[in-house]
Formats: C-alpha cells, structure tokens, sequence
C-alpha cells in the first residue's frame, strides 16, 4: 500500500482518538478515595510509588516524608568508578524534577513507627496520621561494623567504596587509576554477608579495577583477590559458572568465607573473619570495601521489623509486599525482607503489585497481584562490555522484554549500551510511575 499523506493523517486522527480513548477509560477506572497515605523514604521506591498511586486513585491525599534534598541514582555510581560519569551531578537531580504537583513533600525523617495507632513521629513536623503506610526507606551501610575505618578515608591511602556516595564514587575512581599506574600491588576487593544492594556491585568493582590495570600494562605485577563473606559468587548457578570461567582467564582469584573485620589505613593491612571462627591478616595496596547493610535503625526497632530471619528488614508478604502483621502497611525497595530484589529492577517490577494491591486493598477486595522477586544485575566487565543478568524467586535466568534481546552469557557491547546509556533514562520514566517494561 502507498502511504499517502492523507492516509498518513487518518491513521493519525485513529490513533489519537484511541489513545483519548484509553486516557479517558483509565481516568474512568481509577478508585475514588479521600485516604491519606504517607510514604516513608522518598529515594527511588517513594518517589515512584507516590507518582504511581496519583495514577490509580482519584481523591487521595499522599504525603512522602524524606530528610534528602536530592535525588541520588545509585545506579551510576558503577559509572563514575568506571570514569564514564565524571562529575557528581550525572547521579544526583533535584527531586522536585520527578514529584506530581499533588504529591506533599515534608523534607524531614520519621524518627518512629507507631503502626498500632496509624501514625509516624517526625524529627520536627510532628506526628503524621495515615490511612494507608508505605516503608521505602531503603537500608542503612554498616561501616561502622568495620573496625578502624573511617567513611572519611574513602579516597585516600588506596581506600574506596562506590556505595557510600557520589563524592566517593568519584574519588573510588580515582583511587583505582592510581592503583593501576603504580607499577604493581595487591587489589582486594570485599562483599560483606548478607543481603545488600546491587549484590553484584562489588564484583562490578573488581572487574572495572582489573581491566584498568590491564590497560595500564604489567598486569603479571598485580595480585586481584576477591573476599567475599559468602560461600558463592553469584546465587544463580549458571551465572557464578560464567563468571568463575572469565576470573580465571583474568587471574582473579577469590576467597569464599572471609568476612572484612577491620582495616589499618596507616599500615596497610585488613584482617578478615573465617568460617572456622578464626582471622586471618592479610595486606593491600588497594582496597574496594563493601560495607555491611541492614535496615535503617528506626525500621529495625520498630513493630513493623523482621528481626528473625531479615536482619530487620520490614515483615511483609514477598509475594503481595503487604505486611504480615498491619494490613494497611506496604513495602517495597531495598528495605523490604524477602529472599531477593534490593535493585532498582526490582522497584520497577514492585510499583504495580503495591499500586494495584493498595488499590484492592480500599476497595475492600482480595489482593490480586503478586511480585515474582524479579531484580537484574547489569554486570559490567569493563568499560564497553556487560552481561545483562536478570533473575527471580527461582534463582533462574529470566527476562523482562518479551524475548531474549542478548545472550546474558556473553560478554556483549549492546549490554554495555543499555547500563551506560538505557538504564537511566529508563528509571527516570520509573520515577514518574510509569512501568513500559
Ligand atoms: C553502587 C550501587 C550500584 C547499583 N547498581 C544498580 C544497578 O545496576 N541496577 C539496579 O537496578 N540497581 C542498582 N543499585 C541499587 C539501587 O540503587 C537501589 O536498589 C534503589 O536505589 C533502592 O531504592 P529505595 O528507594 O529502596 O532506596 P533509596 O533509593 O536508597 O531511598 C531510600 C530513601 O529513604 C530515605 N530515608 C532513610 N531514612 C529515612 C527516615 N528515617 N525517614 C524518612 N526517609 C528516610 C533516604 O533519605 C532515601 O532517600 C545500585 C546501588 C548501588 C549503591
């Protein structure tokens, strides 16, 4: 068929007349409420679920509370070690940036829960009332657990840490260049115990550090060890299979069971916990921490914790993200306890089993939805090359497109492409409670 201009016009009145359409049967669906709903955390969970929720309810009144002036994609804190983000603005953006105009912001902390009379105490706006409660409150970094470190000497004496900041995002990377151009030493590189954030960052680390030493020349005088606290690399088995194939031929070793204790930035020297009980010692010309994680202290002594099983962690349901004990709680992001998913993949795939459960919920309905536990990891080899890994509850390859778009086996420029350029523009669009994939 040729495709003349007016034909061209028609089909655009068409689709413009459907998509008024589908506009007016979404308004048309959305649930009447005056409930008050307050968000606790306003990072990349809270941001997007209170966009999200404007969409699914007509009426409500949403509070988000958050003590941060900024929003921070932590995301990119793997690209300013790999040197493609060079400043701290490619990762931090005003949060009004992504806010609905209908959505009240109180730029404060809640200090307590009090989830038996529905309220939140503030550290200076009082106590808020709430209908329905959201925990995104993300998790709190431990390296206060890591004896004789300092957050401060990150960038400097061979010390860095992607997770605790932009400015140490920036100054991991310029720890790791000089480490490279020093002519030879020992790399250690450590994941802590534990469920944490982007559990494949510290691996992420290990392998952009290696790849600039090689690029620097006289890899052969440089020793790389890996320490992780864990008896794995990766928990999903064909991913830790491909992963030990590409250390070997890069001669990276690794240490199952070896937890970083403390550390002497003067000396030079870190001692690590085994699984016999015992430490060991060992010396570093650079190190990459990984700190402890946990949830934030108001969550873990609150009612709403989990302290058996999740470290405390909020107690909800891993499929439905309601809490166990008060029904009119939900949680999604890093603060939540369940088995898998402190990503912000995971965020993505939370938004609409709590949007649509919330919803259910004030309806007086069953809870339809359910979250599979879905989270990704974009594991970067070095700077051009990644694996897209994604996986869920079933600790098994998944993907969130429709087909497999790269083989998450093989080191791959497009998946390179997709962490440095797709992904955030991606969580922008999540931030402003759309889900497209
Ligand atoms: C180095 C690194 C690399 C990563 N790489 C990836 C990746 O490649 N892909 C991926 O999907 N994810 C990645 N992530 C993980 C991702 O950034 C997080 O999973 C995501 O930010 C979780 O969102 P959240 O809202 O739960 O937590 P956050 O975004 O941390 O937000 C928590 C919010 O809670 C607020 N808060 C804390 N205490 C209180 C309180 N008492 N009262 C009120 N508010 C409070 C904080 O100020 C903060 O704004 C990475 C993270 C790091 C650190």
């Amino acid at each position: 068929m040729v495709i003349s201009r007016r034909n061209l016009l028609i089909s655009g009145a068409t689709l413009g007349a459907a998509s008024a359409a589908s506009f007016l049967s979404w308004e048309l669906s959305k649930q009447d409420t005056n409930a008050r709903v307050v968000v606790v955390g306003g990072g990349a969970a809270g941001i997007a679920i209170a966009n999200k929720l404007q969409m699914y309810l007509n009426g409500v009144r949403i509070t988000v509370v958050d003590p941060r002036p900024y929003h921070w994609y932590q995301p990119g804190q793997t690209l300013l070690l790999a040197g493609v983000y060079d400043n701290k603005e490619d990762v931090i953006s005003p949060n009004k940036q992504y806010l609905n105009a209908d959505i009240r912001w109180i730029e404060d902390q809640v200090t307590e829960f009090d989830p038996d009379n529905n309220q939140v105490l503030t550290g200076q706006s009082g106590r808020l009332d709430y209908d329905y409660l959201i925990v995104s409150t993300g998790l709190e970094l431990r390296y206060d657990l890591i004896e004789g470190l300092d957050p401060d000497q990150i960038g400097q004496d061979g010390i860095s840490s992607i997770y605790h900041s932009p400015e140490a995002g920036l100054a991991s990377h310029r720890q790791a260049m000089k480490f490279a151009q020093s002519g030879g030493g020992k790399g250690i590189f450590t994941r802590p115990h534990g469920a944490m954030k982007c559990a494949g960052a510290p691996m992420k680390a290990t392998n952009l550090v290696e790849y600039f030493v090689r690029q620097a020349g006289q890899r052969e005088r440089f020793q790389m060890d890996y320490m992780t606290a864990e008896n794995v690399l990766f928990s999903v088995k064909v991913f830790d299979a491909r992963l030990q194939e590409i250390w070997q031929e890069r001669q990276i070793a690794h240490h199952y069971e070896h937890e970083l204790k403390a550390i002497n930035s003067q000396t030079k020297q870190a001692w690590f916990g085994t699984k016999e009980g015992g430490t060991i010692e060992t010396s570093w010309d650079f190190i990459h921490i990984s700190p402890p994680m946990s949830a934030i202290p108001v969550v873990r002594h609150s009612p709403l914790a989990n302290n058996s099983d999740f470290k405390g962690y909020l107690d909800v349901d891993k499929y439905t993200l309601q809490h166990k004990r008060y029904p009119n709680v939900f949680g999604l992001g890093d603060t939540v306890g369940t088995p898998v998913g402190k990503t912000a993949a995971s965020v993505k795939s939370q938004l609409p089993v709590v949007a649509t459960n919330l919803t259910a919920l004030i309806r007086e309905e069953a809870l339809p939805a359910q979250w599979d536990g879905y989270t990704s990891c974009p594991m970067i080899l070095d700077v051009g090359h990644a694996m897209l890994w994604e996986f869920d509850y079933t600790l098994q390859p998944v993907t969130a497109l429709p087909f497999e778009v790269v083989d998450p086996l093989k080191e791959s420029k497009l998946s390179w492409v997709m962490e440095k350029s797709l992904l955030r523009p991606i969580y922008d669009v999540m931030l402003e409670g759309y889900t497209p994939i």
